[in-house]
């Protein structure tokens, strides 16, 4: 412990090591000036005191939506209470807060509204907020980031369509704007007409960055975070590469840059090299890992324990095989198991998570059938299946 605590305080790595976590926001995007010059301009009007219109941002993960939103708001606030003008923005992400309840709370709090944890409709919370608001003056900026978790769950599609309608409950003293903030593009193609052409006024779409682009937000970022000189220089197109390759995900290359920093850290080492990039891609992997397996249902945690064990025979194991194991398993533990067919979606679903791969491969006369192996650290499937108390048992 103490040698951890000596080499973190000694370390010359990082200068600012919290300007590359995921939730900071610095100033300057690069490659991002054409959408902050459209939100900025959407959002203008509100430091007239007139209604800015609804807008909805998309794309996929990673690709500065939040960091845009956020920055722009940020901006405007600062703008607005320099002029002396109403201008109100609330930032709520609907994963975060994960229910309907806690999303109306939220924006409720962020306007002065009490609401307890628990005890309240969501419907009571939302006649609060619309009480509140009708007594209050200005433009409130509503920002919904990740907003297709609210229909996900029972209760939001209605608060969403509520909130997009929520001027008509209001007086003529008071403005509320929403921006709608989403990775998913289903949920925008399957969003009621009458909620979509509202909150779609304007709709800003936000492309995945090239690797050049990458290199120029992770040097941006590094500069800042990490003492001069410490990084080799073919650390940041190598973590921009690896990122550009996947989707332009300006996240992951983040991450990767981050996490190779705090590996050299940890081992002691004066700089950063490509080798501890590679390092950082097998550790944030193995996270990933966890966190998948970890959240999986049961029973498909069943199915994989099945996977692995059959795996040990040295040959990846059929359909049928994994479903004699699995209902072993089962009955090991006193459970009721689950239909061949269920067992079958199951595996397709591992095999979308990348944690198994499968592939379909013909036995001659035998007809086909499909083989399964594990496609993930092992260890990490190992450690977290026994995190669970049923499948810790079995091991
Ligand atoms: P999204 O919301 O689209 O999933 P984020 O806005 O959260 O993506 O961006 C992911 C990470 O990358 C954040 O840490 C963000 O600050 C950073 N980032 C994204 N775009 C840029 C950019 N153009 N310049 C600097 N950092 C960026
Ligand atoms: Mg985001």
């Amino acid at each position: 412990m103490e040698e951890v605590f000596t080499a973190a305080l000694e370390s010359k790595i990082f200068r600012k090591r919290w300007v590359l976590l995921p939730d900071y926001v610095p100033d300057v995007l690069p490659h991002r000036e054409a959408e902050l010059r459209r939100l900025a301009e959407v959002l203008a009007p509100a430091l007239r005191g007139e209604k800015p219109s609804n807008a909805l941002l998309y794309g996929l993960t990673g690709t500065g939506k939040t960091a845009v939103a956020r920055l722009v708001l940020r901006r405007l606030e600062a703008r607005a209470s320099s002029l002396g003008v109403l201008v109100k923005p609330i930032y709520v992400n609907a994963r975060h807060r994960e229910t309907p309840y806690r999303v109306a709370s939220a924006i409720a709090e962020a306007v002065g509204v009490r609401v307890p944890f628990t005890g309240l409709s969501v419907g009571e919370v939302y006649e609060r907020l619309v009480k509140r608001l009708s007594r209050l003056r200005g433009i409130y900026i509503i920002v919904l980031d990740e907003i297709d978790f609210l229909p996900k769950r029972p209760g939001g599609q209605d608060l969403l369509y509520r909130i997009t309608r929520i001027n008509q409950e209001l007086g003529d003293r008071v403005w509320v704007s929403l921006v709608g903030i989403t990775n998913s593009l289903g949920f925008v193609e399957n969003l009621e007409p009458r909620v979509k052409s509202s909150l779609g006024e304007v709709e800003l779409v936000f492309p995945p960055y090239t690797a050049p682009q990458l290199r120029d937000i992770l040097e941006t970022r590094a500069e800042e975070a990490f003492n001069p000189g410490v990084l080799d220089p073919d650390v940041v197109p190598l973590c921009a590469a690896l990122a550009a390759r996947e989707h332009g995900d300006a996240r992951r290359a983040l991450d990767l840059l981050r996490v190779a920093g705090e590996i050299a850290e940890r081992r002691r080492e004066e700089r950063v090299r490509r080798e501890h990039v590679y390092s950082a891609r097998a550790e944030i992997e193995r996270d990933r890992v966890s966190e998948v397996v970890r959240t999986l249902p049961l029973h498909a945690k069943l199915v994989l324990l099945s996977i692995m064990m059959l795996e040990d025979g040295g040959r990846p194991a059929s359909t049928g095989e994994i479903y004699e194991r699995y209902k072993e398993l089962t009955s090991t533990l006193g459970l009721e198991h689950v239909t061949l067919r269920r067992v079958s979606g199951i595996i397709s679903e591992l095999d979308m998570l990348g944690i198994v791969k499968s592939r379909v491969v013909s036995r001659g006369r035998y007809g086909k059938t499909r083989e399964v192996s594990l496609d993930a650290d092992r260890l990490a499937v190992e450690n977290a299946l026994s995190e669970d108390p049923f499948v810790a048992r079995l091991l």
